[in-house]
């Protein structure tokens, strides 16, 4: 088995470590939503429209379902750190990912050198 190398064990302890490091943490992302409602007279069918909002919406997916949330100011102030927190994680563990993928690779290529070698030294019949 290739063993990580000090770099790349110091890396994984880095990343680790700033995944502890994380609090609360929310999926899904804010976006600020302009809306026109049902009334054919109001001002957001106007021309030009002056559409409803902004609305903060709070958007995720859960079990292939995407569910939306309308956030007032403070709700949006007091979550947006869970938001970024859970990018954050993600980021994370994608490079931890990166780092796995780099060592398991690794380790197929000096498994496929060894077993050339193995064959190599086979008295020859
Ligand atoms: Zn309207």
């Amino acid at each position: 088995m290739a063993e990580p190398t000090g770099e790349e064990t110091a890396a994984q302890r880095a990343l680790a470590g700033r995944l502890s490091g994380l609090g609360f943490a929310l999926p899904g992302t804010l976006t600020r939503r302009y809306t026109r409602c049902g009334n054919r007279t109001c001002r957001c069918h106007h021309q030009p429209p002056q559409l409803h909002g902004p609305y903060l919406q709070w958007t995720r997916t859960e079990d292939g379902k995407t569910i939306s949330r309308i956030w007032t100011p403070g709700q949006a102030a007091r979550y947006q750190d869970w938001l970024a927190n859970a990018r954050q994680a993600r980021q994370i563990l994608s490079d931890l990912e990166k780092l796995g993928t780099a060592i398991a690779e690794r380790d197929q290529r000096d498994q496929r050198r060894q077993a050339g070698q193995q064959q190599r030294k086979r008295p020859a019949r």
